[in-house]
């Protein structure tokens, strides 16, 4: 077991962990935010022939090179095409109606909007000679063989969209992994009962099952226990036979309750680490257990959810087959000084533009066991170690949390 280790070394270490894949099929109504199992190359041209941009005339641009002001060429416009038909033909020194969307007809090189153009009755009339062109070609948006979605894209409207214009009604995606999620703490009550003297309500299953969401895992509730050894072991173990990841929240510190390390040895499982040196989040720990990881954080819901998106984060990302496993990260200038801390702190808050430099601005809590910091919460900003106060306008790594 490791002790003490840097946030980046624990960090790495869980994302180091294996992460079972298993792939199945869904319909496309069913694949946004999935992640892809597969890679698609375009199969078929799109559009697939060659069409016309917009309500006009169609034609060969050499049946008009002779036009001139003295003496103009008549095209006599015989029959229409609307989008949907095919199989047309222009014959030589005619014109066709032609719809947005329809098909080029075989003998035409040149489309003219009907605004644009002049009419002798029923037939287009040419003072100048017109250039060939005004046509889609087959292929321009998509041309076969072009890459549309590789593996490990998270699928959005747009992924699913190429498929469906190359007729594909499926995709083969991920497995969403699962999560159990168990509260400690005799402290603690389920949202809707009368609050009793001396207790909590239990923000963080809501809490920590919100972010596991947003990053495609299905929370599950592993329910409320005592700070006992043998009930957090019946539990974990309760969810591991049910999920593919179990996390607890509380009873990680050092404390007479703090029972949860020696939950994880009763249930056979090895702890990878205890303590990252960092604020919050740090009073955390990990295990293993019959091949399946146990993340345990702390029960301050602030340093839970910076232990989850943080740490925890990157293993989630390769257990949902995602091919970016690191949160996006850039650097911001501080709004406002930061205290010296012998560790890394991280701090929650938003990106905020002023005078042109985006600046992290703090979404502040008192201390670190608040639901409040998390309210628009949206990058975390990590502060290097310092024995000085880190003035406002120093830049810092951030992480993006929401
Ligand atoms: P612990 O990590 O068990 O020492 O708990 C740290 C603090 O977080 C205590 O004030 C707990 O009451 C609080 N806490 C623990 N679990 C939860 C939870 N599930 N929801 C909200 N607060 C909690
Ligand atoms: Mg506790």
């Amino acid at each position: 077991m490791k002790t003490d280790l840097l946030p980046e070394e624990g960090r790495q270490l869980l994302a180091s962990l294996p992460g079972i894949v298993e792939e199945e099929t869904v319909g496309l109504w069913d694949a946004y935010g999935r992640v892809s199992a597969e890679e698609i190359r375009a199969e078929i041209p799109c559009p697939p022939f060659s069409r016309s941009p917009y309500d006009g005339y169609a034609f060969s641009s050499s049946d008009t090179m002779a036009a001139s002001r003295q003496s103009p060429v008549r095209l006599p416009v015989r029959g229409e095409i609307a989008a949907g038909e095919a199989g047309f033909r222009v014959a030589d020194g005619t014109a066709v109606r032609i719809m947005t969307g329809a098909p080029i007809p075989l003998g035409a090189d040149t489309v003219v909007k009907w605004e644009n153009v002049q009419m002798d009755g029923e037939a287009l009339l040419f003072s100048v000679p017109v250039a060939a062109g005004n046509i889609i070609p087959a292929g321009e948006d998509i041309a076969v063989g072009k890459p549309l979605i590789q593996r490990g894209d998270i699928l959005t409207s747009a992924h699913v969209a190429l498929a469906a214009a190359q007729g594909i009604s499926s995709l083969r995606v991920y497995r969403q992994p699962s999560a159990v999620i168990i509260s400690t703490g005799p402290e603690l009550m389920t949202p809707g009962k009368l609050l009793s003297a001396g207790k909590i309500y239990d923000s963080n299953l809501y809490l920590l099952a919100g972010l596991l969401k947003r990053q495609g895992v299905i929370p599950k509730n592993g329910g409320i226990t005592e700070d006992r050894t043998e009930k957090i072991a019946e539990r974990v173990q309760d969810g591991l036979r049910d999920a593919d990841i179990v996390i607890t929240t509380g009873g990680v510190s050092a404390g007479k309750y703090d029972v949860t390390a020696e939950a994880l040895v009763a249930c056979g499982g090895e702890i990878l680490f205890r303590k990252l040196r960092c604020r919050p989040g740090g009073a955390m720990l990990a295990g293993q257990i019959g091949g399946k990881p146990v993340f345990c954080f702390s029960g301050n819901p602030c340093a839970a959810a910076v232990g989850l998106l943080y740490a925890g984060l990157p293993y989630l990302n390769k257990l949902c087959g995602k091919r970016e496993i690191l949160p996006q990260q850039t650097q911001m200038r501080l709004q406002q000084d930061v205290k010296p801390c012998e560790q890394t702190r991280f701090l929650c808050g938003r990106a905020k533009i002023e005078k042109g430099f985006v600046l992290f601005e703090e979404t502040k809590g008192k201390g670190h066991g608040s639901v409040s910091p998390l309210l628009g919460c949206t990058w975390i900003a990590e502060i290097p170690p310092s024995r000085d106060v880190i003035p406002a306008g120093t830049l810092v790594t951030c992480y993006c949390a929401g």
